[in-house]
């Protein structure tokens, strides 16, 4: 566990994080604490093929290894990808942000490019690590959370008893395409109505789109093209109606999700990390308003406003701690909280935690 790691501290101990995202590559070394020490960010050449994405991660990470390695031990490099992630034989299955990787053998062409086993897990398990191991939940005694990230899409990392919750295949944590609408529209998944349709920062702009009302177009960029969830949210903050609409119906979306995670797992922290949770205010009223209407395991456990998260038996739900670097963080994190099972073999090397 990194908080092992972390109370002996070892000087020079270093790992590296390598953020697999569809638009950036981002590879970072990492010393124990919270900081980054150095970042590589380069665009993902998708369009270049998967040879040529992995021949400038393997670059990014011996350029960084070369440099960190003089100034003492590697525990090892961490690598989020975009999920489904299959784990142990770390395949990627439909990626959405990675046209033409389906059944793509990632773990074996990053190693055999580095000549280095790594410790791979989805973007958003690797987010949730992170808010849960760097965010104030572990140091109040929290030992589980789940976090929705709503970006792009919506990403799901679930953290049950210190540990990221990898299911059968290593495919758990899709909460994003939890259904909550049964008629609604059909999603990329293959189901309809999912989470991610209506709590994604590409939610909100459709529905933006969607409701075509002229209050609020001429509120937005006169390129429609050009349209943002953060323009949306400015003008609901600026008070624009159907704008406000947009926002309830994220927290509406949400707020189902988690009372269906409250309802099945009873955990005591509920986090919403991304972009689009930065309109926090906006939502949070929909969201608590469907937890607790929906959830008889939430209700009666709410926390209050305010109330401090080592308040034993309580239920909170929060704003992420850690902003838009929790994906980077939870990478170089990894090495250090790896998951034997989940990983599919035992290390025995020395860089091994506890
Ligand atoms: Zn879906």
């Amino acid at each position: 566990m990194i908080r092992e790691v972390s109370s002996k501290s070892v000087e020079g101990q270093f790992s590296l994080g390598v953020d697999l995202g569809g638009t950036n590559l981002r590879v970072a070394a990492y010393r124990s604490g919270k900081q980054v020490a150095e970042l590589i960010s380069l665009p993902t050449r998708l369009s270049q093929g998967r040879e040529r994405v992995i021949r400038d991660l393997k670059d990014a990470v011996v350029a960084l290894r070369s440099r960190f390695q003089q100034h003492g031990e590697s525990v090892g490099i961490g690598v989020g990808s975009p999920g489904p992630l299959e784990l142990p034989t770390g395949t990627i299955r439909n990626p959405p942000n990675l046209p033409g990787w389906d059944g793509f053998h990632l773990r074996g062409a990053i190693e055999e490019a580095i000549a280095e086993p790594i410790y791979l897990d989805s973007d958003a398990n690797a987010a949730a690590l992170a808010e849960f191991e760097l965010g104030s939940a572990h140091s109040a005694g929290i030992h589980s959370l789940c976090m929705l990230t709503l970006g792009t899409g919506v990403g799901n990392g679930i953290i049950l008893n210190d540990r990221i919750w990898h299911g059968n295949n290593g495919m758990a944590g899709e909460a994003g395409h939890l259904m909550v609408e049964p008629d609604g529209l059909a999603c990329p998944c293959g189901g309809r109505g999912c989470v991610e349709l209506y709590a994604s920062a590409t939610g909100v702009v459709r529905m933006a789109r969607e409701v075509n009302d002229p209050t609020l177009t001429a509120a937005l960029p006169a390129d429609s093209a050009r349209w943002t969830s953060h323009a949306v949210a400015d003008a609901a903050v600026a008070g624009n109606a159907a704008a406000i609409a947009i926002f309830e119906r994220v927290g509406r979306a949400v707020g189902i999700a988690f009372a269906g995670v409250a309802n099945m797992l009873n955990l005591p922290l509920y986090v919403v990390a991304g972009g689009v949770s930065n309109a926090w205010e906006l939502f949070a009223p929909a969201m608590f308003a469907e937890m607790r209407l929906r959830s008889y395991v939430y209700r009666p456990t709410a926390a209050a406003p305010g109330e401090p998260l080592d308040t034993p038996g309580k239920s909170f739900v929060r704003h992420a701690e850690l902003g838009s670097d929790a994906g980077i963080l939870g990478a170089c994190l990894l090495p250090f909280t790896h998951d034997e099972e989940a990983l599919g073999r035992t290390l025995t090397q020395s860089t091994q935690a506890s």
